[in-house]
């Protein structure tokens, strides 16, 4: 049997680094399944499809193959054989997930492929549906958050870093848009399940963070 820890929270959160280092230290790998959403969508967005036609969208993502794969413990999404990962963390592609991530299609495409994933391997998977979906007899469950200030922050200095200009107020406007949208979905909304445990980062560190993750496993 594979061990499983199952991270999910809202946008901006700190799952990415946290399940990372976690993965890191366990020797277990990194599923980010947020980059499996916007591989799709970039697909969709590539192609021109308007996400608001639900049967064009469920049509046209059984045309998209995602897969992963792991160079040198890195995390490497596949599009149809191409690696995609240079496209997948603009702003524009996160919010177009959220929107396309409500189809059942894509949603039932990219669950099965995750499901397999953390059959055959120890994981720490990232997302939000994964305690409660995904992955429902996960050996650790957290759900992780933060306050829409504190995570509109750093996400904004995750864009600085990487010399992009933006403007944080409209980051943390984005932020409460696509929670509310990943919260209020008909499918695997965004919601803590029953026995996972809520951790807040937001005056918490990185290695308090990830410290108190690996308390909980056994
Ligand atoms: O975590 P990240 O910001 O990369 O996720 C992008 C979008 O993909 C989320 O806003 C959410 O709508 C969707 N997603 C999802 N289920 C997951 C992971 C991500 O619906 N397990």
């Amino acid at each position: 049997m594979s061990y499983q820890i199952a991270i999910d929270g809202p946008a901006g959160a700190g799952k990415s680094t946290i399940a990372k280092l976690v993965a890191k230290e366990k020797e277990f790998i990194y599923v980010d399944t947020g980059a499996m959403y916007r591989a799709m969508a970039y697909y969709l967005f590539s192609n021109h499809i308007d996400p608001k036609k639900e049967a064009l969208v469920a049509e046209k993502c059984m045309e998209a193959d995602i897969t992963i794969q792991y160079e040198e413990g890195e995390q490497v999404v596949l599009l149809n054989g191409k690696n995609v990962n240079a496209h997948l963390r603009t702003e524009e592609v996160g919010n177009m997930a959220s929107f396309t991530s409500k189809n059942p299609k894509v949603r039932e495409r990219l669950t099965s492929l995750q499901k397999e994933l953390a059959s055959r391997n120890n994981v720490v998977m990232d997302g939000r549906d994964i305690g409660t979906c995904v992955l429902p007899k996960a050996d650790v469950k957290v759900y992780l958050t933060a306050s829409p200030k504190v995570r509109a922050k750093r996400r904004f200095d995750e864009l600085a870093a990487k010399g992009e200009t933006c403007d944080i107020q409209k980051i943390e406007e984005d932020i409460i848009k696509r929670d509310e949208q990943d919260m209020n979905r008909e499918i695997a909304p965004l919601k803590q399940a029953e026995d996972a445990v809520l951790i807040d980062s937001s005056s918490m560190t990185i290695e308090e963070v990830v410290k108190k993750i690996l308390s909980l496993c056994r």
